[in-house]
């Protein structure tokens, strides 16, 4: 691979793990980027894929909620093992083997190789569950708060397309769960990206979920509040996600449909919900 592409900003995916994404479609796109010159570093989910995992292994998914409504995977050790299996395992393999299918040289990459991805893990995490506040103590859960930026830099340099996943890396050495679209936030404003494309199983940040039609095309950074109370459930850590990737200089957030026909590309061109400054 030539030396020059080392000079090119990378564009940051993230495609999550909600049913009806079309890994296909998407890997179709960063082949073709990727050929093209533009460096391409792709997070991915595994959320659907998980609950389905362990629910035939016994062992159902639990929802944290959050007092400001945020939620959350409760993972405990046994649930840390079946998301390191479905998400670095199976979902980073089949994404890493769509790629290679491609021709392209993918690296699959979970956030402990070269503690990519490392933050505090939280001691405890306050949620709400049957109206009343509980305590949750065996969580394995946490924040990025730095990014291994010479690691990505490293593999794309030498013409490498990095695939990355969670769990994260505490600053204690420990596999915890991170969401994946706050993760994608901090590589995007590590790498210092233009771009940072979310796709998910909508077209966007709808204002009457699910109303496909009630798609918001634009939100400026300082909307984002008013636009967070559209969101609900898992949608309200994408416009977090989007915040932090902003106020960490990423010029522009697209979050963009991961069922459709080029969606990388349409999400470039502007297809989805833009969020800038
Ligand atoms: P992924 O796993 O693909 O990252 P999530 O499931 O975490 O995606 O988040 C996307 C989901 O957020 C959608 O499938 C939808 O059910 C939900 N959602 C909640 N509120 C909204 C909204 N206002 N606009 C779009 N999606 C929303």
């Amino acid at each position: 691979m030539p030396n020059a592409f080392a000079q090119f900003q990378p564009v940051v995916i993230k495609v999550g793990g909600s049913a009806g994404i079309n890994y296909d479609l998407v890997c179709d796109d960063v082949a073709a980027l990727v050929r093209d010159g533009q460096p391409v570093v792709l997070i991915h989910g595994g959320s659907d894929e998980t609950n389905r995992i362990s629910t035939a292994l016994g062992k159902p998914p639990r929802t944290l909620v959050s007092a400001q409504g945020y939620t959350s995977r409760y993972t405990d050790a046994e649930t840390l093992d079946i998301f390191a299996m479905v998400y670095a395992g199976k979902m980073n393999t089949r994404i890493v083997e769509r790629l290679q299918k491609r021709g392209i040289d993918a690296v699959g990459l979970s956030g402990l190789d070269g503690r990519l991805l490392e933050g505090p893990r939280k001691t405890s995490v306050r949620a709400v569950e049957n109206g009343r506040q509980i305590l949750v103590r065996d969580d394995f859960t946490g924040k990025v708060e730095r990014v291994n930026a010479g690691l990505l830099r490293l593999l794309i340099g030498a013409g490498y397309t990095p695939v990355v996943s969670p769990p994260a890396c505490s600053n204690d050495g420990e596999a915890i769960n991170v969401d994946g679209d706050r993760a994608a936030a901090a590589i995007a404003a590590a790498l210092g990206a233009r771009q940072l494309i979310i796709l998910s199983n909508v077209p966007g940040l709808l204002r009457n979920f699910p109303d496909e039609a009630s798609l918001i095309p634009a939100v400026r950074y300082s909307e984002l509040e008013q636009a967070l109370s559209f969101a609900e459930g898992r949608m309200k850590k994408k416009v977090l996600g989007a915040s932090e990737a902003i106020a960490g200089g990423v010029e522009q957030v697209v979050f963009a449909d991961a069922r459709l026909e080029g969606p990388v590309r349409a999400a470039m061109a502007g297809r989805g919900t833009v969020i800038s400054k």
